[in-house]
């Protein structure tokens, strides 16, 4: 606790008057870009990863950037997933998955987690995820580790249309969802490609999305 105090007297003595200005005009009201969805993992850190600052990221973060699906489990996930769509107006959801990560090696070997079982319940919500990846032949541990990361993110994307908050703003086209995988050996950031149907590197010029195509209404 030693470090994380002195933390907290640099931050309070040197780094908040330095960006008191900024952070006063967040006291009224907040207007993050995006709500983002990742794993608790420690080296996963949402404003590093995207250059951001405080105010820009409206975070959920669980043992492997789960969404259990509308109906499950109405608990602080889907709660906040309501509030940010619902009274922030986000425009966006980002669900990032990250190399390495030890929920996704648990949800892949649920023996490992034998004694553990709310861990083990908790990664039942990536089990179409496994399946898909117990499906895939010849990939060796590390291909299969890597897929089962990326598998996770699009299973649940997949959960995030059942929120009814979220299947509504996509109904109206205001919203839009995005995959990612963080890759903590090269720093990279690959994002789901719903036209090409893989995770790609992402420019200005092409942002890949997960967005479903808008509803056409006929009537
Ligand atoms: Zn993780």
């Amino acid at each position: 606790m030693q470090e994380l105090t002195k933390g907290v007297l640099r931050f309070e003595t040197e780094i908040y008057p330095d960006k008191k200005e900024f952070l006063d005009r967040l006291i009224a009201r907040q207007d993050p870009h995006a709500l983002f969805i990742t794993c608790s993992d420690s080296r996963v850190v949402p404003n590093l990863i995207t250059d951001s600052e405080p105010g820009d990221l409206f975070t959920i973060r669980n043992a492997g950037n789960i969404v259990p699906p509308y109906g499950d489990v109405l608990g602080g996930v889907s709660a906040t997933i309501e509030y940010a769509v619902m009274a922030l107006g986000v425009p966006s959801i980002i669900v990032c998955g990250h190399t390495h990560c030890g929920a996704m090696d648990a949800a892949m070997h649920p023996e490992k987690v034998a004694n553990m079982p709310i861990v083990r319940s908790w990664l039942n919500h990536a089990e179409s995820a496994r399946r898909i990846v117990l499906g895939y032949e010849n990939l060796n541990p590390k291909q299969q580790a890597l897929v089962m990361v990326e598998e996770n993110v699009l299973a649940q994307l997949n959960h995030l249309h059942t929120h009814p908050s979220v299947a509504s703003a996509l109904a109206l086209g205001e919203l839009e969802l995005f995959g990612w995988v963080f890759d903590i050996e090269t720093g990279h950031v690959l994002s789901y490609d719903t036209e090409q149907g893989a995770f790609v590197p992402m420019s200005v010029d092409h942002i890949p999305t997960a967005t479903p195509r808008r509803r056409r209404r006929l009537l």
